[in-house]
């Protein structure tokens, strides 16, 4: 029977963050199985024909607030400063999303923008982020028409598509990770870091794991081995009601059906990436070339198409954050917390709607607690 101190479970962002440290800081063995023919679970990319990265599974922009998280990755990459900005098609337009004063210019007449300009820096001030379903509560019957255009316009059938749901029928912080924003500001993120790693997120995963003390073994799930391995301490990031044997039940997710389309000219659309909330049934378009600005003759791009997660036929991509469904998972938490030697992390193990920064902030902060 092979021994190893560490045994981890999926081989993306949580898992080989927490590899690095107990290998490197505790110097600990860790081997990571992970099911996929390849390593950095979501986050992986590859440099396809044409010369240009590619997020196999959908689009990846690194944003963060927290020094930690930026100086602990930036160990292993270097990075190209991107500030992400995104556009919704309204009617035909772009406009600016988040929707902000420039977007409400962009789609009213000049008097009618500028009054709703006046009541909404007066109600909430400037640079302020107002939550949709927030601002849908207003009063003012100017305000209270501004909300239900940008409601239905940017999110209700863009909602729809992607959850299957209304944005007042999931909980508000998804709706509420893109809010109104009074202000002229046109980028999609405001954190203090934002960037792409410079080669790609798969060399960052590569030079992450690439420790004498760490094994990785592709093509191997976790059934297939746990066996024939003796561990102490086991994390696993695959998903907790799959741990379990789906007791109480299957937590569910939503997936994609990304399809990627090339064209034979250096660019499809006006920037990284087009929403379109109210037509064609993908959410939005997302041309890859942008992130690196990489030059070459034809281009990529992908359009997603949400659908319902179902077991063997597409990938898990998120956790579904309503009532019923935390409850669910609070039942596994529970069975989980029996057993002191075994980590559930990761949007599959935590059943938490993660940016890639909190991932690494929980996988350090994990860390820390083992240690
Ligand atoms: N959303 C929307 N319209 C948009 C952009 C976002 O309705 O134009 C809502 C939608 O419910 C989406 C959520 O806000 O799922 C979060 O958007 P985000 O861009 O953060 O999604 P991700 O990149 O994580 O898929």
């Amino acid at each position: 029977m092979k021994k190893v101190k560490n045994l981890i479970v999926g081989c993306g962002l949580s898992g080989i963050v927490l590899a690095e440290r107990l290998a490197e800081d505790k110097n600990e063995s860790v081997l990571i199985v992970d099911k996929r023919a390849h390593v950095g679970g979501n986050i992986y990319d590859y440099k396809d024909k044409n010369g240009i990265t590619i997020h196999q599974y959908g689009p990846h922009v690194f944003h963060t607030n927290n020094k930690e998280v930026w100086d602990y990755l930036s160990r292993f990459t270097g990075w190209h400063n991107f500030m992400y900005r995104v556009k919704a098609v309204l009617d035909g337009r772009e406009v600016n999303i988040p929707f902000n004063l420039d977007s409400l210019h962009k789609v009213f007449p000049p008097k009618l923008a500028e009054k709703l300009e006046n009541k909404l820096i007066e109600k909430f001030g400037f640079n302020v982020k107002v939550p949709i379903l927030e601002l849908r509560k207003s009063q003012d019957s100017d305000l209270e028409f501004l909300a239900q255009y940008v409601y239905e316009k940017v999110f209700l059938g863009y909602t729809v598509k992607q959850w299957g749901v209304k944005p007042e029928d999931l909980d508000a912080s998804v709706s509420g990770r893109v809010p109104v924003y009074v202000s002229r500001d046109d980028r999609y993120f405001q954190d203090k870091y934002q960037a792409i790693p410079e080669d790609g997120y798969t060399k960052m995963v590569e030079r992450i794991i690439n420790h004498p003390n760490i094994e990785v073994r592709l093509n191997t799930e976790f059934s297939q081995i746990k066996d024939e391995i003796e561990y102490e301490r086991l994390i696993y990031s695959g998903p907790i009601d799959e741990y379990f044997d789906y007791k109480f039940g299957e937590l569910p997710y939503r997936s994609l059906d990304l399809q990627f389309r090339e064209y034979n000219k250096p660019y499809y659309q006006s920037g990284p990436q087009i929403n379109y909330p109210e037509n064609y049934d993908f959410t939005r378009s997302v041309e890859y070339k942008y992130y690196l600005d990489e030059n070459s003759e034809k281009t990529v791009v992908s359009f997603e198409y949400p659908e319902a997660f179902v077991q063997g036929k597409n990938e898990r991509y998120y956790p579904i954050p309503d009532s019923a469904n935390q409850e669910l998972y609070n039942k596994y938490l529970n069975e989980a917390e029996k057993n002191p030697n075994i980590y559930f992390v990761g949007r599959l193990g935590d059943y938490k709607y993660y940016n890639m920064d909190q991932t690494v902030a929980r996988a350090l902060e994990l860390y820390k607690k083992i240690k």
